[in-house]
Parts: C-alpha cells; sequence; structure tokens
C-alpha cells in the first residue's frame, strides 16, 4: 500500500492546518475500501467554514480558512496523518438489491477524535471519482452541496442527530447534469459512514468474517456497552434498532421526509444521512413524497416508521451468521430484537407528541387526542410546524382571542379544530403542571423555524444563479436558534405562498 500522504510545496507551514487522524477503518481488511485521493479542483473557493464545528473538532479554524486550508477543504492536497479511501458498501434501492454500491463520490479523509472523545469522519463529497463511480463523475453540484449544508446545520440545531457540514467550497468547475452547473465539494462529517448496506455487502458476498469485522469495529467505536452483553452482535442489533427508531420518531414529531432511504442511506451510528431529495412538511399531508424519482410513494412521510423496520430487517439478516450458530435459533432472536422496533418507535413517537402539546402526565387517551389534531391539520391544509408553535403560543394564555385566532387561521375549514382546542384545553385543565412549565416544554418541542423547501430553494437560486451567498448565510442564521422567536425574521417562519411552493426535489448531487 503506498503511502497517501502529501505535503503540498505552497503550504505555509504556519497556516497550514494540522489534523490529529487516527483512521481506524483504514486500518480494517483491504476489502473495506479502496485507497483513493481526491482529483483536484481548478479554483477552490471557500463558500463557507463552520467555526463552531471546526473547534469541536479540536481543528484550527484560522488555517483552515488559509489557501493551504481550502487545499485540503477542496481535495487539492492532501493532509498529513491523512489517509484518503472510498469505502465499499451495498444496498437496496428502492426495495431492489445492488450488491456493490460504494463512495462513488466521497472520500474518507480519516478519522479524529473531538472535544467530547468521540470519534468523527471527515470525508469530503464531490471529490472526483473513486473505483466505486461507476459511470458517475464523482462530483457533486453547488446546489445540493448548500441542501445538505443547510439541512445538517438545522438538525444540530433543532437536536436531531444528523452528519454535519464542516465546509462548502465551490470548484470552479462546471458539473454537467439536466444542464451545466457550478460544482461544490461539501467537507461531511458523520460519528461513522458505516451504513446498513456496509453490512449488505460482505453479507451478500458470504463473507462473514468481515461481517463480523464490521461489527466487531461497529461495537468498539458506536455501543461499546454492547460488548459486554451475553450475545454482543444481538445487544448491538438492539442498539442500532433502539437508535433509528428514535430517530425516525423525531422526523415524524417535526414533519421530515428524507427522501431516499434506501438501506444504503441508512447509518449505523443513528445520524440522519444522504437526504438528498428531502423535505419538510408545510401543510400536513401524511402521504406527501418529495424526491422526483419516488414514484409510488415508497419513502413517504407516514411511510418513514415502517421503511425504518424493513430496512432495520436487512440488517438483521446480514447479521444471522453472527448471532447463532443455528441459523433457526439466530433468526428467533433477530425476530425477538426486530419485533421491539414498533413499540419504541411508538414509545419515542408518543412521548415526542405529549411534549409537542404541552402534556406531561400520560394519559390513555393521548394518541388519539393527538392522530385527531394531525388529522384535523391534513383535513384543513393546516401548515404542520405553525400549528404546534401557535398551539404553545396558548399554553400560557389559554383565553388570549388573539392567540386563539392565529391557530384557527391556519385551518382553511375550522370545525375539528374548534373541537380539538376545546378538548385540549380540558386536557391540559387536568395536568398539574403550571402554564409557564408547560410552555417552556412546548416552545423547545415546536420550532418555529425549519429549513422550509422554497427557503432553502430561494438559497440556492441566489447562489447558482448570481454566485451570491447572502441567502445562504441569512437562512443559516435563522434557522441556528429554531425554538426562538425571531420577530425581524418572521417571514422565514412562514409557509410558502402558492406560487414559492416547492412541488419536488431532485437528487442530482
Ligand atoms: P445516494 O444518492 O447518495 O444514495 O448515492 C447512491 C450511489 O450512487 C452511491 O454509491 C453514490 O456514491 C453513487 N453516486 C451518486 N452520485 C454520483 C456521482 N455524481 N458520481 C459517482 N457516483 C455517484
Ligand atoms: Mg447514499
Amino acid at each position: 500500500m503506498t503511502s497517501t500522504q502529501d505535503q503540498s510545496p505552497d503550504q505555509s507551514p504556519d497556516h497550514a492546518p494540522t489534523f490529529p487522524f487516527d483512521n481506524s477503518y483504514a486500518r480494517l481488511p483491504d476489502r473495506f475500501f479502496t485507497r483513493t485521493r481526491p482529483t483536484a479542483v481548478a479554483a477552490p473557493r471557500l463558500i463557507r467554514l463552520n467555526e463552531n464545528l471546526a473547534r469541536e473538532l479540536r481543528l484550527d479554524p484560522v488555517s483552515l480558512t488559509s489557501l493551504a486550508g481550502i487545499a485540503i477543504l477542496a481535495g487539492n492536497t492532501v493532509a498529513l496523518g491523512s489517509e484518503p479511501i472510498a469505502t465499499a458498501y451495498a444496498g437496496h434501492q428502492f426495495g431492489g438489491f445492488n450488491p456493490s454500491l460504494g463512495d462513488g463520490r466521497a472520500i474518507l479523509l480519516g478519522e479524529v477524535v473531538d472535544a467530547h472523545g468521540i470519534r468523527r469522519d471527515i470525508q469530503l463529497k464531490g471529490s472526483g471519482p473513486t473505483h466505486y463511480s461507476r459511470r458517475g463523475d464523482g462530483r457533486a453540484a453547488l446546489g445540493p452541496v448548500l441542501r445538505e449544508y443547510i439541512l445538517s446545520e438545522a438538525f444540530a440545531s433543532l437536536g436531531v442527530p444528523s452528519t454535519r457540514a464542516l465546509a462548502a467550497v465551490s470548484t470552479g468547475e462546471v458539473v454537467l447534469r439536466e444542464r451545466a452547473l457550478p460544482g461544490a465539494v461539501l467537507t461531511r462529517v458523520a460519528q461513522s459512514h458505516i451504513r446498513v448496506g456496509t453490512f449488505q455487502y460482505f453479507a451478500a458476498r458470504s463473507d462473514v468474517d468481515a461481517v463480523r469485522a464490521l461489527a466487531d469495529h461497529v461495537i468498539a467505536r458506536h455501543y461499546p456497552e454492547a460488548a459486554a452483553a451475553p450475545n454482543p452482535y444481538l445487544a448491538m442489533l438492539d442498539d442500532v434498532i433502539a437508535r433509528q427508531s428514535a430517530l425516525i420518531a423525531r422526523w415524524m414529531n417535526i414533519g421530515f421526509i428524507h427522501g431516499v432511504m434506501n438501506t444504503d442511506n441508512m447509518a449505523i451510528c443513528g445520524e440522519t444521512i444522504d437526504f438528498g431529495p428531502c423535505a419538510f412538511v408545510d401543510h400536513y399531508e401524511p402521504d406527501k413524497v418529495f424526491s422526483s424519482i419516488d414514484e409510488r410513494g415508497r419513502y413517504a412521510l407516514s411511510n418513514q416508521p415502517a421503511i425504518g423496520l424493513w430496512n432495520l430487517s436487512r440488517l438483521a439478516e446480514a447479521l444471522l451468521p453472527l448471532l447463532a450458530d443455528d441459523k433457526a435459533v439466530a433468526i428467533t432472536s433477530a425476530e425477538v430484537s426486530l419485533g421491539a422496533y414498533v413499540r419504541r418507535y411508538e414509545e419515542a413517537y408518543l412521548a415526542g407528541l405529549r411534549q409537542k402539546l404541552g402534556l406531561v402526565e400520560p394519559h390513555a387517551d393521548d394518541p388519539a387526542l393527538a392522530q385527531d389534531l394531525l388529522d384535523a391539520m391534513a383535513a384543513a391544509g393546516a401548515d404542520f410546524t405553525q400549528t404546534f408553535r401557535r398551539l404553545t403560543e396558548l399554553a400560557t394564555d389559554t383565553s388570549a382571542s388573539e392567540k386563539l385566532d392565529d391557530l384557527r387561521k391556519l385551518f382553511a375549514d375550522t370545525t375539528a379544530i374548534d373541537l380539538w382546542i376545546s378538548r385540549w384545553l380540558a386536557r391540559i385543565a387536568q395536568e398539574a403542571s403550571t402554564p409557564e412549565a408547560r410552555a417552556a416544554i412546548m416552545r423547545r418541542s415546536n420550532p418555529a423555524f425549519i429549513p422550509r423547501n422554497h427557503l432553502v430553494a430561494e438559497a440556492i437560486a441566489e447562489a447558482v444563479e448570481n454566485d451570491d451567498f447572502g441567502a445562504f448565510e441569512r437562512l443559516l442564521q435563522v434557522l441556528s436558534r429554531p425554538y426562538d422567536d425571531q420577530p425581524e425574521s418572521a417571514r422565514y417562519a412562514l409557509p410558502p405562498t402558492p406560487d414559492q411552493v416547492v412541488r419536488a426535489t431532485f437528487c442530482g448531487t
């Protein structure tokens, strides 16, 4: 294996960033990845560095914005200690199995241990072709890079586990999609990029040794407590199921549609990943689909919990040889673990809904109360995020008629919501908690600001068409405090007007 380290002669030593790399994945067997250097780009220009994240990763933001730093973020220079690799994985895409996917447009530079002691991958996305690119160019267009940057950082501020964006760099090159578009590279950070599809890759090749080596790596890295369990691999499966059920419940609580929940887009660490054609719902529609390629609605909003279980079942299948020597015993164990998914999901989802409704004490009819509100929203075209936020404002002041009107205004027909509000008022009157405590819970469960599709589209259009990143920066600013009222930014809280509605988002990364 050749050394992948490179010190570019034009690096000024006092500015060149140092990364405290410790690359555990690159120490796994050779068949887990292909060593691949990023392909240099013509004219790298920093769009944005995420300074807070850089500090969290124990990286120096100043040196990252130097020419030497930007060269690394663009893939023009390989940092000292980096061992760039493209990783192998497989995956079920829209239900059909593809045994050979892999990082076709991403290169893992290495891993650092962050300020909290957590190991994080640093990956370039859009950094040129790899062994796994096949017909693709390995590049990313500016629009999807900005979308991923905005969404990742919005998730972080919303408190939902997600991969992060450390930087975006434009390349000065054009990528050919439906038309010629400006190119960009995203620096993505994840607890790891190991996917359900990574396990499937080795399982599909009957490479049980590799499945075991990967599971051992995952346990050591993400689920160390599983190592002490009677059956560590089963405990790991349970842990992944726990994190994914909690994650998908969070998505459902904020109205997020991932868009492409293929098994290669489900991270073993429990972070939201690879949200290409994703979106938040505006007016609540349980069957809402955003991805232009999801013709049959496989990944519709309300299908996501069931797809989560489907994907985890594929993970369990890949792990069967590790679960028990006897296949029947292994299958029974896996079924028991998977059987817990629905209960775990329902509990997490309901706990989230209770918080959104300001309910502290659980009652048996809470699920019905919550569902009836969702049904009223769906029937009357009410905006999901605004409905919960207006309800939050009613919590401290249940008799304020203008606040009540603000909520009712969201519903084209108020019959159902009027009835529902009287039920909710009766219900919260039974709670021992104070209105202030209730409002505080609701305020941190019901964001005022989400990355609405039309705002993301507007920020991307300004950048792509006019090379103007002002709207991108302003949107990031607003979304960094999603639970705070920001009266000066009120327009960012509003649903789209009919002519602003974005009906579908495209992959095209
Ligand atoms: P995704 O849409 O991120 O789930 O990607 C699905 C698969 O297609 C992955 O294996 C990607 O690496 C690959 N892929 C997507 N876009 C490109 C591209 N522009 N060049 C090469 N491979 C790509
Ligand atoms: Mg993917």
